[in-house]
């Protein structure tokens, strides 16, 4: 997810059908080796090596080779990251909203002056194309950090007021303290930017903990805010395992809240932990998002959005389109105009600017979504794609065709679960109600589309779906103030926008006696009678 414009909605690819680009690099690698030489831990304002003794590669999913490895953090990592943070909290959430934004807007310059070396790490570390990187995952993040440097002299709540004749009450909004956040590695920077941010523009300080295959771009995120300014252990990063660092941190006594990205079997590990250890919790977890297309739609417009709603980042975002449902009139015109639309998309070399759709994260990640869809082929038709490339120096990366598949069972595993690659799924329908009724029919419930140029339609399905976010006639964009978050088994809590600081910050009333008696009228209920 980012920020996409829509000024270039109308264009179409340039491209010829299966036109995969060459695998030869045009722009100068991110030298993570010699960036990151001191280690991936960022505490306190300065990197360290990892002390868990085992070591992690980063390995660019375009080619396979190592472009960085190193020791990931253990619990005593943790540790020194948490008292980081802890002895950072006074000062920082003493600081009045003015010297938080003051720093934030701050924060926002440094990632503006830097943002080419963000998305040259960015593309390395994920495999994502350039152009995606430089227009979306980049400036997206840097227009969070705005947004936030604004809302941090924001932070609204009750006005105070006599609601009893003998009392004056408040609401005190307070940060809640160290936050834990483990975000995952389909878009490590706007996730780190999306943890980082609303905490800190609160009042909080935080300890993120990035997926192990991508640390660079938090790393560097945690590395422009000491450049900006904000004081050493207010952004603190371990780069270690789930397992230990992640469930260390999670469990950790001194961290008040977890704040956890991924996915929803994870999710409810992690809450098993932050629930027993009494947390704030806030879960953005998987997705399964519907894109359901009324007979009265714009057929071009449909089919583009699809293609790009289920193509974005090779498939791996918790919003992508996954289950598209079209009501019968237009189901072949449908399935033939994306399965065509697919086929002019380009493979290739990340850094290479005409590349459409990267590698997959990794080569476990695109053997995963091979899996799911040769199962498939057991009770589903493979409209396009449906396989790994093999030229054009793509068979060494962890590529795979864009894939439709149709005639699939709406209970089939192809329909119902999260496969994070570049697959659509394509179902008929009939009625309106049905069509709203196979979108609801997941345990998901993050984001959906409906495509009509029917405002009672529009209407309907807006009302109906249950989802975090539910667009029309789009599917994908997304907005620093408008708030980011899942219905059902895609968790709860909102990511940006004001209702982000729900999350991260809680509420105190403070109650004063107007009357300055000793015995007050109340007190009959306990001792003795009206005076
Ligand atoms: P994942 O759940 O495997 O891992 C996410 C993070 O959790 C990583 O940092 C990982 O190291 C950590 N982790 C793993 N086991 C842990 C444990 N036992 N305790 C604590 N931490 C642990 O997810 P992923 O494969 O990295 O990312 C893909 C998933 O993320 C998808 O399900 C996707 O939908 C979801 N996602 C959701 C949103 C959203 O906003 N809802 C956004 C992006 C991604």
């Amino acid at each position: 997810m980012g920020h996409i414009s829509n000024s270039e909605t109308n264009s179409t690819p340039q491209a010829t059908p299966q036109a995969d680009t060459q695998a030869a690099p045009l722009s100068t690698p991110f030298p993570a080796r010699d960036r990151f030489a001191d280690g991936a831990q960022y505490i306190a304002g300065r990197l360290a090596p990892g002390s868990s003794g085992r070591r992690h590669a980063v390995v660019d999913p375009a080619t396979g080779t190592e472009a960085y490895d190193y020791e990931l953090a253990g619990t005593a990592d943790v540790d020194a990251a948490v008292a980081a943070a802890a002895e950072a909290f006074p000062g920082w959430s003493g600081a009045t909203p003015g010297e938080r934004s003051d720093a934030l807007h701050r924060f926002a310059g440094v990632l503006a002056a830097r943002a080419e070396e963000f998305a040259q790490a960015e593309s390395l570390q994920c495999g994502k194309p350039i152009k995606l990187s430089r227009e979306f995952d980049v400036p997206g993040s840097i227009d969070n950090t705005a947004f936030f440097a604004g809302a941090a002299r924001h932070l609204q709540g009750q006005s105070a007021g006599e609601y009893s004749a003998d009392h004056t009450s408040y609401v005190r909004r307070e940060p809640i303290g160290v936050v834990g956040s483990i975000a995952p590695w389909n878009y490590p920077l706007q996730m780190a930017a999306w943890k980082v941010l609303p905490a800190i523009a609160a009042g909080n300080t935080i300890v993120l903990k990035p997926a192990e295959l991508t640390p660079l771009t938090s790393l560097l995120f945690a590395e422009a805010a000491t450049e900006a300014g904000i004081p050493d252990g207010v952004v603190n990063i371990v780069s270690g395992a789930g397992r230990d660092a992640g469930e260390h941190l999670v469990g950790h006594p001194d961290v008040a809240m977890t704040s956890f990205t991924g996915s929803t079997a994870v999710g409810k590990r992690v809450a098993e932990i932050a629930t027993s250890t009494v947390k704030r919790l806030h879960l953005e977890l998987g997705g399964k998002a519907p894109f359901v297309v009324f007979d009265d739609a714009d057929l071009e417009a449909a089919v583009h959005g699809a293609v790009a709603g289920a193509l974005i980042n090779t498939g791996q975002d918790c919003t992508a389109a996954t289950r598209a449902y079209v009501q019968r009139p237009l189901y072949d015109a449908f399935v033939s105009g994306v399965a065509d639309l697919m086929a002019t998309v380009r493979l290739g070399d990340p850094f290479d600017e005409s590349t459409d759709l990267g590698p997959l994260i990794s080569h476990a990640q695109r053997d995963r979504v091979a899996a799911f869809v040769d199962r498939a082929r057991g009770y589903a038709r493979i409209v396009t794609g449906g396989e790994a490339p093999k030229n054009n120096g793509l068979a060494e990366g962890a590529y795979y065709r864009p894939t439709l598949i149709a005639d699939a069972a709406q209970d089939s595993e192809i329909v119902q679960a999260e496969i994070f690659g570049p697959v659509l799924v394509v179902l008929p329908f009939d009625s309106d109600d049905e069509g709203i009724r196979l979108a609801n029919d997941t345990p998901y419930g993050l984001a959906a589309s409906a495509w009509t140029r029917d405002v009672f339609r529009a209407g309907l399905a807006t009302r109906a779906i249950k989802a975090g976010c539910v667009w029309v006639n789009d599917h994908i964009p997304i907005l620093s103030e408008m708030p980011h978050g899942g219905y059902k088994a895609s968790g709860f809590g909102k990511d940006m926008s004001a209702y982000s600081f729900e999350e991260y910050t809680q509420i105190k009333h403070v109650m004063y006696d107007n009357t300055a008696v000793a015995r007050k009228d109340w007190h009959r209920t306990v001792f003795g009678d009206r005076a």
